[in-house]
């Protein structure tokens, strides 16, 4: 109530088409960018061809069954949405990981009967990528996500112990490597038997939340689901 009044007396402008308004994303945004829609795999978040509407795993999750059990995402990571993400990461914009966690609530609240987390943990980031860019934007994101679901927010569940290049600088084959134990869990009574709910902007091969989830499996994590604000498409994977 109090931010609708804050925005009522301070119009702000749409962070996608500009248009002013009371929010930070217009309702024409809203609905075209961020709307229910895309069937997606509930193991990966591809999108799943129109035709298929009940939610089986993708043909690739079926074949080659990921660490993770779950993902929700609020958008695909595409223009122009991609652009945003750029944004909060490197522009600083912290007010778009409020933004972020408030679509993904939405996509949670709407995958239904899916189980939820006990505890979010925000993909970690090393220390040196850290004390670069001053902020994680995936704990960013998890808090506020986390006040809406009523789910506590544990940043310290997980940390990276080899700093990894940029998944994206690297070559196809060299990422496997780059990512192998690069996860380490300090307190394993935190895991043990529980559903944890991992938090990330992009989800883009899904390599990093593999090994996270797959590191979170081996210290006793009874289930994994990954919330992610934006997924890549496959095919520019
Ligand atoms: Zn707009
Ligand atoms: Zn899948």
């Amino acid at each position: 109530m109090a931010h609708r009044l804050l925005g009522l007396l301070l119009p702000c402008n749409c962070v996608l088409c500009g248009a002013s308004g009371p929010e930070l994303l217009c309702p024409g945004c809203r609905a075209q960018f961020f709307a229910a829609g895309t069937a997606r795999c509930p193991s990966c978040a591809n999108p799943l061809p129109a035709a298929d509407t009940a939610p089986v795993p993708c043909g690739r999750c079926q074949a080659d069954r990921p660490a993770f059990d779950a993902t929700v995402a609020a958008a695909d990571y595409a223009l122009p949405v991609d652009r945003l993400v750029l944004q909060l990461k490197f522009a600083r914009q912290l007010a778009l990981a409020r933004l972020f966690a408030g679509l993904l609530a939405e996509a949670v609240l709407r995958s239904g009967a899916v189980p939820r987390p006990a505890l979010l943990c925000p993909v970690p980031l090393g220390p040196q990528r850290l004390a670069e860019r001053g902020f994680n934007q995936a704990l960013e994101i998890a808090r506020p996500l986390g006040k809406r679901l009523g789910i506590a927010v544990a940043p310290r569940l997980a940390v990276r112990v080899r700093e990894t290049a940029a998944q994206s600088s690297m070559l196809h084959g060299a990422r496997q490597a780059n990512l192998a134990r690069a996860f380490a869990i300090p307190e394993r009574a935190l895991v043990e038997g529980r559903h944890i709910g991992l938090v990330d902007d992009v989800m883009s091969s899904g390599r990093t939340l593999q090994e996270l989830a797959a590191t979170l499996k081996r210290h006793g994590a009874a289930r994994v689901t990954n919330y992610v604000f934006a997924r890549t498409p496959p095919n520019t994977n």
